[in-house]
C-alpha cells in the first residue's frame, strides 16, 4: 500500500483500517488480524473505543514487526489538559504494548486541549511520538491552535465522505500542509451510499463496489482514509483498488455529490457538546 509523506517528514500509509464501534475485544482482534492479512499496516484506535488493548494483541499475533506498523490513539475529552493527556498516553502505550506511537490525536476540540497539545509537544519531542495531530478541528480552531504553538498538527481526522467533502476547511490545511485524514469514508452506511446510483455506474465499468470507488476517490485526492468493517471479505475489497483508475470526469461527478454539511458529527451543536461530554470511561 502506498504512502504519503506529512508535514514533518515522517511516511504513513494511504489507506489504514478504522476500529470504532468494534467493541467485542475478540472480534476486534481477529478484524485487526484479518487487516493485517489483507496487507494494511496503519490500525486507527482511540482511548475512548475500549479496544486498544485487542489491537496491541492482534499485532503481537499477526508477527509483523512493530516498526512495519502504523498506531494511531486518540486523547479523550476527559483526559484532556496537560497533566492527564500525559497520563492517558502512558495508558495507551500499555494497552498497545508498545513504545511509542506513530500518530496521536486530540479527539474532539472541547475541554482543555491546549494543555493537551503541549503534552504532545513534548512527547513528539522527545521521540515518543512520531506524528501529532488533531480530530474534528475546522478551520478557526485550527489556525487558533497553529497560532498559539510551535508544533504545526501533522494531520486533522475528519469527517470526509462523497456526501461530507470538507472542501473549504481542506483549503485551509493545504494551506499549513496539514493532512486530511477521512473518518467515515462510507458515512457510516448512511443515505444509502452503498448504492448510490453514481457510485454504482462508476464501480459497474471497473467492475468494483461503490465502496472500492469511494476508496479511490479519496485516495486520488491525497487524502488518506481508515474504513472499518469487521467482515474479512470487506477489509479485503476495499482495499483492492490499485488497479483502476478514476477519470477527471469520474472524480469530478464524485465531487459533485457534496452536501456541504456534516451527516455524523455536528461539531458546532450543543447536543454534541453535551453528548460527548457525557462520554466517560475506565481506559
Ligand atoms: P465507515 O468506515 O464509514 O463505515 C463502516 C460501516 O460500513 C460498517 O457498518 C461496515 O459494516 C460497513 N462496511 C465496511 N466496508 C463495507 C463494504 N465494502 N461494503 C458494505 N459495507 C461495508 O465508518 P467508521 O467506522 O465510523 O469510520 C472509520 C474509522 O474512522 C473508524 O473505525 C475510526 O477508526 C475512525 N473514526 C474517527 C472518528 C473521530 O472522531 N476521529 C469518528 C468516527 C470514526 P461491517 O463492519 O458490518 O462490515
Amino acid at each position: 500500500m502506498d504512502t504519503i509523506m506529512l508535514n514533518n517528514g515522517i511516511e504513513m500509509p494511504g489507506l489504514g483500517f478504522g476500529v470504532f464501534q468494534i467493541t467485542d475485544l475478540k472480534e476486534c482482534e481477529d478484524s485487526v488480524l484479518a487487516a493485517i492479512r489483507a496487507g494494511y499496516r496503519l490500525i486507527d484506535t482511540a482511548a475512548c473505543y475500549g479496544n486498544e488493548q485487542a489491537v496491541g494483541e492482534a499485532i503481537r499475533k499477526s508477527g509483523v514487526e512493530r516498526s512495519e506498523m502504523f498506531l494511531t490513539s486518540k486523547v479523550w475529552i476527559q483526559d484532556s489538559g496537560y497533566e492527564k493527556t500525559m497520563r492517558s498516553f502512558e495508558k495507551s502505550l500499555e494497552n498497545l504494548g508498545t513504545d511509542y506511537l506513530d500518530l496521536y490525536l486530540i479527539h474532539m476540540p472541547y475541554g482543555d486541549y491546549y494543555g493537551s497539545w503541549r503534552a504532545m509537544e513534548e512527547l513528539y519531542e522527545s521521540g515518543r511520538i512520531k506524528a501529532i495531530g488533531v480530530c474534528n478541528f475546522e478551520e478557526d480552531r485550527l489556525v487558533d491552535l497553529i497560532l498559539n504553538h510551535r508544533v504545526m498538527p501533522a494531520v486533522n481526522q475528519i469527517e470526509l465522505h462523497p456526501f461530507c467533502q470538507q472542501k473549504k476547511l481542506r483549503k485551509v490545511m493545504e494551506k499549513y500542509r496539514i493532512q486530511a485524514m477521512a473518518w467515515a469514508p462510507f458515512a457510516e452506511g448512511r443515505d444509502g451510499i452503498f448504492k448510490e446510483k453514481g457510485l454504482t455506474e462508476i464501480g459497474n465499468s471497473y467492475k468494483k463496489t461503490p465502496a472500492q470507488v469511494i476508496i479511490k476517490w479519496l485516495r486520488q485526492n491525497g487524502i488518506i482514509t481508515i474504513p472499518k468493517s469487521i467482515h474479512e471479505e470487506r477489509i479485503r475489497e476495499n482495499s483492492a483498488i490499485d488497479d483502476f483508475e478514476l477519470s477527471e470526469a469520474e472524480m469530478a461527478a464524485i465531487d459533485g455529490m457534496d452536501r456541504g454539511e456534516s451527516l455524523i458529527l455536528k461539531i458546532r451543536s450543543l447536543e454534541e457538546v453535551y453528548r460527548l461530554h457525557d462520554i466517560r470511561f475506565v481506559q
